[in-house]
């Protein structure tokens, strides 16, 4: 953790977020996790059967008592506004399965009227943001929509699948290099949206259908990558009335378990067989990593996930991680593999 905040130019962030203990686990588990301040936690596990204590430092820490929109408001609002200045911008979630990554970025609640429920996530708030702002303005504007499985490095269309009013089949996407825009995502269905409200009626009809695919094809949803994208045009004036558009995006992201990439992205670990290891993921964390060192090669080919979200990682586009974490010492194995993969993108 030698980066300074220069070193790290800003454009990758990873803030930490630790769930509540269930009642259950607070009557039987230990507390393995502490904040020590806003940036720093402290994580006491045993060691060779000794007890030892660590430290690593992120750009922000949640606790168990910080609410849905205090994770909004600090860390992913001035991701969202750079999206509506013409950027392209990703939030991913990134955690062992059960530690509050859907909870994060879905919430409690999907479908949210004009006050936004307590318990909802970023999706909700940063829908919500966006059309706030648009509708406050005076330009032209188009949104459009998108959201994508990827599921054993194959990528599926929810929202074209909704309207094939459920077979339980997911509709395959390719991803195809095209000479003028780079990865394309051929045929995907990029629905335009009106209002906040289209966006949550839209993700009430994935979200069934991939739980009806789920249970169909005996998926395991842990998983799976979720990915909802925005895009939005923007038809400014200039100061001397010269029309100018701009394009931003916005990729949210709830990322398979962590518990698919093993320890510290074990590649060599033997023990774990060849398909329990999550390519994409993989190599999230080798992109982040050059990202964040300069390195000169960005390995972005080497899997789907990060092909598809090449225009949005790296440049002058940021990036958020949002890593999750259980606060038990039943748990503290994956937490710590979570925070190395977490730091190693600092
Ligand atoms: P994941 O998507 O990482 O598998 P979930 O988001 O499904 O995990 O969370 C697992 C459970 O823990 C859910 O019941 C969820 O409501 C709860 N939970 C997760 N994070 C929080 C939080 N910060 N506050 C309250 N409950 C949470
Ligand atoms: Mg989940």
């Amino acid at each position: 953790m030698s980066n300074t905040e220069e070193g790290k130019g800003q454009n990758v962030k990873v803030v930490l977020r630790c769930r509540p203990m269930t009642p259950s686990e607070a009557a039987k588990e230990k507390q393995a996790l502490r904040c020590l301040n806003e940036k720093t936690v402290e994580v006491s596990y045993a060691s060779l059967g000794k007890a030892s204590k660590k430290a690593f430092m992120f750009d922000g820490v949640y606790d168990q008592s910080s609410s849905q929109k205090d994770v909004f408001e600090h860390v992913v609002k001035p991701v969202v506004d750079e999206v509506l200045q013409g950027y392209n911008c990703t939030v991913f979630a990134y955690g062992q399965t059960g530690t509050g990554k859907t909870y994060t970025m879905e919430g409690e609640v999907n479908n949210c009227g004009s006050v936004m429920p307590p318990g909802a996530g970023v999706v909700p708030r940063a829908v919500a943001h966006v059309f706030k702002y648009l509708e406050e303005n005076d330009f032209e504007y188009q949104v459009r929509i998108s959201v994508v499985e990827l599921y054993n490095e194959e990528l599926s269309d929810l929202i074209a699948s909704t309207d094939d009013h459920c077979t339980g089949q997911l509709r395959k996407l390719r991803l195809m290099e095209d000479p003028k825009k780079g990865v394309v995502l051929q045929g995907v269905e990029e629905r335009a949206v009106k209002s906040a409200a289209d966006i949550f009626s839209i993700l009430e009809g994935t979200n069934k259908q991939r739980h009806t695919a789920e249970t169909l094809c005996n998926k395991q949803s842990s998983r799976s990558h979720q990915i909802f994208t925005l895009k939005i045009f923007m038809k400014e004036k200039t100061l001397d009335e010269e029309e100018v558009i701009k394009t931003g995006q916005l990729n949210l992201v709830d990322l398979a378990g962590s518990e698919c990439v093993g320890r510290s992205g074990a590649l060599g670990d033997r023990k774990k067989e060849a398909g329990q290891i999550n390519q994409s993921l993989l190599t999230l964390g080798r992109v982040i990593t050059a990202l964040v060192e300069h390195q000169p090669h960005v390995p972005y080919r080497e899997s789907k996930l990060t092909r598809l979200l090449q225009d949005s990682l790296g440049g002058k586009t940021k990036t958020l991680i949002i890593a999750t974490v259980s606060p038990t010492s039943g748990n503290i194995e994956e937490t710590l593999g979570t925070l190395d993969y977490a730091c190693r993108a600092k």
